[in-house]
């Protein structure tokens, strides 16, 4: 790809750039036909009380199903879509698909809360908690039904306003989460200050708990300091029954990960939930 050269002969293009732009361009083009084409799918995730072994809870996930390159994951498109702002459309798509699903399954009997990741960007709409509100008055779905999980570092972005919008969320009677939690700065002066119920603990300190004191320690005060501040702790990445078993014994409120089950289409979730068995755990140590 041969070096351009203006009129003036004075911009040079630099082709590493210019082609990664071209990326970009149509990335971005992608994106808004797979939205018009129906290509995004919503996955779900259950979530388990702990205590009873009940499916209380699952999270949206969002998948992409390119025409050629096939089964895409949200790390591959996520930061593209929140660089870009795309990810504002494909919050609402997700909300929109969660609140048609949400009222589904109470329609058969089955009332699950859905947790919705939120970015840094959706924290900066100004439109987001109105066009919310309307998505869950259209389907029937009381605010309490919803849970957004934010992360830290999306708040850190923007701090006041993520502040404002997430307080109008609240007065809705949304719950909210802090999500991954430990991997971002300031945490505690997050919990302290801002609407939050729920606080999810980071997969990295969840995933060998069973092996890795450190961990498991960070787990403990995690959930503690949880409890503390009058939150619902859940744990994320539980892999294996030992790590099921040792958030149970610490007191941890829910756990969601690949020994539960891998997220799914989210029209398998009520089949998957009626097959639902808990473990049995092992007398305590
Ligand atoms: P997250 O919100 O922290 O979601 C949890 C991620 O951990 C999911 O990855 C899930 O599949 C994975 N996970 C769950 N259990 C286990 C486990 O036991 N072991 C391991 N190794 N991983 C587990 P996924 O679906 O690839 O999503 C990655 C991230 O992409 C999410 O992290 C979230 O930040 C973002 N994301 C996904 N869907 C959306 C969306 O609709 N909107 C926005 N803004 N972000 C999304
Ligand atoms: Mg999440
Ligand atoms: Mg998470
Ligand atoms: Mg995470």
């Amino acid at each position: 790809y041969a070096a351009k050269q203006r009129n003036s002969g004075a911009v040079t293009y630099i082709p590493e750039i210019d082609k990664s732009s071209q990326q970009s361009l149509s990335l971005l083009s992608e994106l808004r036909a797979a939205l018009d084409h129906n290509a995004f799918r919503l996955y779900v995730q259950p979530k388990v009380e702990l205590g009873t072994g009940r499916v209380i809870a699952v999270e949206a996930l969002v998948r992409w199903i390119h025409p050629e390159r096939g089964f895409i994951f949200p790390d591959q498109f996520i930061p593209f879509a929140e660089q870009t702002g795309f990810i504002r459309l494909l919050t609402r798509w997700v909300l929109e698909q969660a609140a048609t699903m949400c009222s589904e399954w109470e329609a058969r009997g089955l009332h699950l809360k859905m947790s919705v990741n939120l970015s840094t960007r959706d924290l900066l709409d100004q439109d987001l908690p109105n066009k919310f509100a309307d998505i869950l008055a259209r389907h029937k779905i009381s605010p309490e039904s919803f849970c957004l999980e934010i992360t830290e570092s999306a708040i850190m972005d923007d701090p006041v306003r993520a502040q404002q919008t997430l307080e109008r969320l609240h007065v809705m009677g949304v719950d909210l989460s802090i999500d991954d939690f430990g991997t971002g700065y300031s945490s505690l002066a997050y919990l302290k200050s801002l609407p939050v119920d729920e606080l999810k603990i980071d997969k990295s300190f969840v995933l060998k708990m069973e092996q890795d004191l450190d961990d498991a320690k960070i787990v403990r005060s995690t959930i503690d300091l949880g409890h503390n501040m009058g939150l619902r702790v859940v744990a994320e990445g539980v892999e294996n029954k030992d790590v099921m078993q040792l958030l149970r014994e610490m007191g941890c409120d829910q756990a969601q990960g690949y020994y539960i089950s891998k997220p799914m289409p989210a029209e398998h979730l009520q089949e998957w939930v009626m097959k639902w068995v808990p473990p049995e755990y092992s007398a305590a140590a």
